[in-house]
């Protein structure tokens, strides 16, 4: 895609590493080279934080009215519905997912950017009510600062614009840095932003890894906050690096989401939406209906359908009109799910299909050119085993029963994770006493996986902390500020004046 490899984007113009590292960037579905990328080191990413610091504390960023800055997103959201189809094939060629499926995430992050360009003047403060005539107290919110982005590999664009649109629109200045492995849809957005009148120094790209790139964004004392979107071990390294400087931070981490199944429910549409739940980008997906928790009485006749289902699900490359689920997004990633699936076969659980990786040809696709996993169901599980416990984030499901209402919270709650969960019964009462009683931080109702830019995403337990999108996902990036003024102001007389 690119052979230019000046990919950081710093204080408003393209520069390689400064350490002239490069790193190539193929797609997982058949290994073709996609581009070459800078690899950015410790001193680059600090140069981009010098750069966005500067933005805040110099530039006329943060003082620009509100609803400039919302303009300025709404310009971003127009122009990324133009260049739709650039953006999605960028992204479909980082992460080898289908390219229909990188099209909807491309009109989900338009939707985005325009959220959070209405919200942007909303909401600039209240009075408060100090009980005293002779006091004018009010709060005013105020951007926290320079922002440190750290996102993934399975929705890059979109992890990243639920922190950029909230971000810019409180009036921020921020260090972005992708997934090392998808880097390329966040460089065509750093040139949207340029475009949309974002000025030089407030939004600033390093493409590199964790360990080098990232690491500074959650130790530097001149990021304000550091918001990361990833696993659960990174997150805890990420946290504990950032209380260092007590900076602000948000965790978006993993989840192991049930999906919980009555024997009332609407079968074909709960079997169907099992499907889509578990294996919708090969399961790649934090929210990801990984633990099917199944009203006992239809346990097997749902499981037989499921594994008959599954084992009929197309694989291919993002381009392959056949295809209907595609790679994983790394060799090492593809054997981390393999070794997830044989430690529950050790541990006495038993794979009713796929358990494999995917080879062969299957449409347009030679699957043997790619990372790809045949759609695993796995029954005879039992409560504390590791694939009931750990986030696979691969293409792997497994089935849990349970006797009664009780007893399907009961398992559906026994996770430290808690992103997301679903409840299918066509008793309205039930389906809202269960949705109340999930520690998740999304409820789907006869339904899996939309969300809603307007509504609060996050975690409860080890999912992780604060929230994106939504009113609070706004506030994440904003500080409350109480600015108290006596307007008659007088001796008070509590320190005795002994002169007088
Ligand atoms: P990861 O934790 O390996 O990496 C995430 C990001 O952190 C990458 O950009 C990586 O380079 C960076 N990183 C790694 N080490 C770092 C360090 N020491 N300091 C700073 N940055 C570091 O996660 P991943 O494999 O890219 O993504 C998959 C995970 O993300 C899954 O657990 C998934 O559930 C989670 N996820 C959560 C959400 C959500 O909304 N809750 C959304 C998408 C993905």
């Amino acid at each position: 895609m690119t052979a230019d490899t000046a990919t950081l984007y710093i204080d408003g113009r393209w520069e390689a590493a400064a350490s002239g590292k490069t790193r190539e960037i193929r797609c997982p579905a058949d290994g073709e080279l996609v581009g070459l990328v800078s690899e950015a080191g410790r001193e680059d990413t600090e140069r981009a934080i010098a750069a966005a610091r500067r933005a805040f504390d110099e530039g006329s960023w943060a003082a620009l009215p509100a609803g400039e800055r919302g303009g300025i997103l709404l310009k971003v959201a127009e122009g990324l519905r133009e260049k739709k189809a650039e953006f999605a094939k960028a992204e479909s060629l980082d992460t080898g997912k289908r390219i229909v499926e990188s099209e909807i995430d491309m009109d989900d992050i338009a939707n985005c950017f325009e959220y959070f360009g209405r919200l942007a003047a909303n909401e600039a403060g209240r009075l408060v009510d100090a009980g005293d005539p002779n006091v004018v107290s009010r709060i005013q919110y105020e951007p926290v600062g320079v922002v440190g982005m750290i996102s993934p590999w399975n929705y890059p664009l979109l992890q990243a614009a639920w922190k950029i649109a909230p971000a810019i629109a409180a009036g921020c200045t921020f260090v972005l840095k992708p997934a090392e492995l998808t880097p390329h849809t966040a460089m065509l957005t750093m040139s949207l932003l340029e475009e949309a009148g974002v000025p030089a120094g407030v939004a600033n790209l390093v493409t590199g890894d964790g360990p080098n790139a990232g690491a500074p964004l959650s130790e530097h004392e001149d990021v304000d906050m550091v918001s990361f979107t990833g696993g659960l071990v990174t997150g805890k390294k990420v946290a504990a690096a950032a209380a260092e400087t007590v900076k602000k931070v948000a965790l978006e981490l993993g989840g192991k989401n049930p999906n919980v199944i009555f024997a009332d429910a609407d079968f074909d549409a709960a079997v169907d939406n099992a499907l889509n739940g578990a294996f919708v980008h090969s399961g790649q997906v934090c929210s990801a209906g990984a633990r099917i928790v199944v009203e006992e009485s239809i346990a097997e006749r749902f499981t037989d359908e499921l594994v008959r289902r599954a084992k009929d699900i197309r694989l291919g490359g993002p381009f392959d009109d056949a295809a209907e689920s595609g790679p994983l997004i790394s060799k090492a990633h593809r054997e981390k799910v393999d070794a997830y699936v044989r430690a529950g076969e050790a541990e006495g659980a038993r794979v009713r299909c796929g358990g494999a990786f995917a080879t062969g040809t299957s449409g347009s696709s030679d699957l043997d050119k790619g990372f790809y996993y045949e759609p695993t169901v796995i029954d005879q599980v039992k409560q504390g085993m590791s694939v009931v416990v750990d986030e696979a984030f691969g293409p792997t499901v497994t089935i849990e029963t349970f006797t009664d209402e009780d007893d399907a919270v009961r398992i559906a709650n026994d996770t430290h994770y808690g992103l997301a969960g679903a409840v299918w019964t066509q008793d309205a009462s039930k389906a809202q006493r269960v949705a109340n009683r999930l520690r998740h931080g999304t409820v789907w109702i006869n339904d899996f996986h939309p969300y809603l830019p307007q509504a609060e995403w996050g975690g409860f337990k080890q999912s992780g902390s604060g929230r994106e999108l939504g009113p609070t996902g706004f506030e994440e990036y904003r500080e409350a500020k109480h600015v108290y003024q006596n307007i008659n102001p007088g001796v008070t007389g509590w320190f005795e004046d002994r002169s007088a």
